[in-house]
């Protein structure tokens, strides 16, 4: 079966990556996150930027806003049922912030630097200079549109508020007692490579039944990243199932900038072809691995894609192939999830 077979007929995409704490004389399992493996599924290229060349990527506004959204969502739930109002919640957004950019100093310039802002030139809602490398070695995002409101620091934080607002018109957290939040899951599957992810938030009912929720604050077009979110989910509920022994009966994404939410449920037969395909997904990038070989694979997520300017698709050349040895988790210092910071 080809790559490129293998790549189509594993089911949706995926996320996350973060190494975890193994005991030194225990052999670490290679990992994979459902973020990294979307980007093989998406591109192989797109991958080897990422995960093999670890090249970096500016923060975008619209990431710092999903890593902002996700952080009040996270500490909304600290309060007191009674107190998780939406002004609550509006309140929570500029302290949450501050804390953000204490712990990531770079985004200090992020509206200074956001795509844009530096040529007045560029047309209204297109990244000022596509592709084009950046003078510290990053590279901007290539044609996706900026929204506007998040070119200042003021419209910044009103549109996290705006999102927080989509949340509130889907759910109502006064009625909810989240299980965990922001939790790794992580599970090895046929003994030979280590799946993980965090997830959002974990319900749990009175009767055990679980419901794995994943908030979705992106600017992009939902279309356009659908079947990486799905993807994303099915691999947390394969998670969860390896784990705990239990199918989770609702995967939940809500769409905060459509104040949407979309339930799926899984069974046992999809979970388990999800597996397959999975298994199937990771030789094939161990094989480009050994091949050396990570082809481009045009499409309409190029448009999202930070590293057009290599790209042989659009007239770039990639940077020599990395010569050092392989890292036991390719995930560590890999680039940060969909729509959030790392
Ligand atoms: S521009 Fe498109 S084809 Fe090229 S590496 Fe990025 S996603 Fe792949």
């Amino acid at each position: 079966m080809t790559v490129d077979a293998v790549v189509d007929a594993a089911a949706d995409a995926v996320e996350v990556n973060t190494p975890v704490e193994v005991p030194e004389d225990e052999p670490r399992l290679p990992s994979l996150s459902p973020s990294r493996a979307a980007d093989f599924k998406t591109c192989p290229l797109l991958y080897r930027f990422r995960t093999v060349d670890r090249l970096p990527e500016r923060p975008t506004p619209d990431q710092a806003r999903g890593t902002l959204v996700h952080a009040v969502l996270e500490k909304l739930f600290d309060l007191p049922a009674e107190e998780r109002t939406p002004r609550a919640a509006a309140d929570l957004v500029a302290p949450q912030w501050e804390r953000l950019v204490e712990e990531h100093p770079e985004l200090t310039d992020l509206f200074t630097a956001a795509p844009g802002a530096a040529d007045p030139a560029a047309p209204a809602g297109t990244v000022a200079s596509a592709g084009t490398v950046a003078p510290e070695g990053t590279v901007a995002p290539a044609g996706s549109p900026v929204e506007p409101e998040l070119a200042d620091p003021a419209g910044f934080l009103e549109s996290a508020r705006g999102l927080l607002g989509g949340y509130f018109a889907v759910e109502d957290p006064r009625r909810l007692e989240p299980s965990e939040r922001e939790c790794l899951v992580e599970a090895v599957v046929d003994e030979q490579l280590t799946i993980r992810g965090y997830i959002d938030r974990l319900d749990i009912s009175p009767s055990g039944d679980l419901r794995v929720v994943d908030y979705k604050t992106g600017g992009a077009p939902r279309e356009a990243f659908e079947a990486r979110a799905l993807f994303q989910l099915k691999f947390y509920a394969l998670v969860l199932w390896r784990t705990r022994g239990v199918i989770p009966r609702v995967l939940r994404l809500l769409y905060l900038r459509d104040a949407e939410a979309c339930d799926y449920t899984p069974d046992a037969e999809e979970l388990t072809r999800f597996e397959r395909n999975l298994m199937a997904l990771w030789r094939a990038i161990e094989q480009a691995t050994e091949r050396r070989d990570f082809r481009p694979k045009p499409s309409r997520l190029c448009g999202w894609c930070a590293h057009q300017a290599l790209c042989p698709a659009y007239g770039g050349t990639p940077p020599p192939y990395p010569e050092r040895p392989a890292v036991a988790d390719p995930h560590v210092g890999a680039p940060p999830d969909d729509d959030q910071l790392s």
